[in-house]
């Protein structure tokens, strides 16, 4: 079966496989930044985890709190996370989503905002279709193609029209399966993702 016949692209500048929250809102953000971007998501809908949540968007009050509770974590990444969720809770809220008031002890020490969880996925897809990219459910990465130095060139995907190959990427992000990791990684680790593919791009 040829690409064409799949229903996928021939390439892509960014080829995100996972469509959780981490996979679509890098996603969003690379298209945002004017790239052409292929999500691919095995399940029938995209959104992963946060599909089922109740979306409490929650974080650390200050760092001191952050560092008394998870001592171990990389410092850099946890001021990272307390000094972006201001800004993130806001711009949330300017894409016309619902943010709810500010809660105190959410996970015992955090503080942290409803939000319409399933309008911000679904924000994130059209983001993505907008700036010419896809989103592609039922389709499962099952290998990534490497070239012969070893550089990852491309990925081979299975979804209901067969088995095929996407290759010619400019950058791949892998975000599939991430839970069960608590969820006061997913943010920082989301910026991290998407501070490396603007760097990368
Ligand atoms: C019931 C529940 C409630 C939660 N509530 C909250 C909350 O209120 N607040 C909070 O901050 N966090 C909450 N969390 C945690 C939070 O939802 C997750 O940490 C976060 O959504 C993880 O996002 P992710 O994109 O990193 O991973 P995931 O959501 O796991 O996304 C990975 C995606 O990759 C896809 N995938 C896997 N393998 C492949 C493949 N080979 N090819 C293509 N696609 C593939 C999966 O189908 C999935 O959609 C909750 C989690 C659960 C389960």
């Amino acid at each position: 079966m040829t690409i064409e016949e799949f229903g996928l692209p021939k390439r892509a500048d960014v080829l995100v496989i996972g469509g959780g929250m981490g996979g679509l809102a890098a996603a969003a953000a690379a298209s945002e930044a004017g790239a052409q971007v292929v999500v691919v998501e095995k399940a029938t809908h995209p959104g992963g985890s946060a599909a089922i949540s109740v979306g409490m968007f929650w974080g650390p009050p200050d760092f001191e709190s952050l560092r008394a509770r998870v001592p171990l974590g990389d410092p850099a990444l946890g001021r990272a996370f307390v000094e972006a969720y201001p800004s993130a809770v806001e711009q949330i809220r300017g894409m016309g989503i619902a943010v709810g008031k500010q809660v105190q002890g959410v996970m015992t020490i955090g503080i942290g905002y409803s939000i319409d969880v399933r309008a911000l996925l679904s924000h994130e897809v059209a983001v993505v279709e907008k700036a010419g990219g896809r989103v592609i459910c039922e389709t499962a990465a099952r290998r990534l193609l490497l070239d012969d130095k070893g550089a990852v060139v491309g990925a081979e995907v299975r979804g209901q029209g067969g088995q095929t190959a996407l290759t010619s990427i400019g950058f791949l992000m892998l975000s599939a399966d991430t839970c069960p990791r608590a969820a006061f990684l997913s943010f920082p680790t989301f910026l991290f993702l998407v501070c490396f593919l603007l760097v990368h791009r």
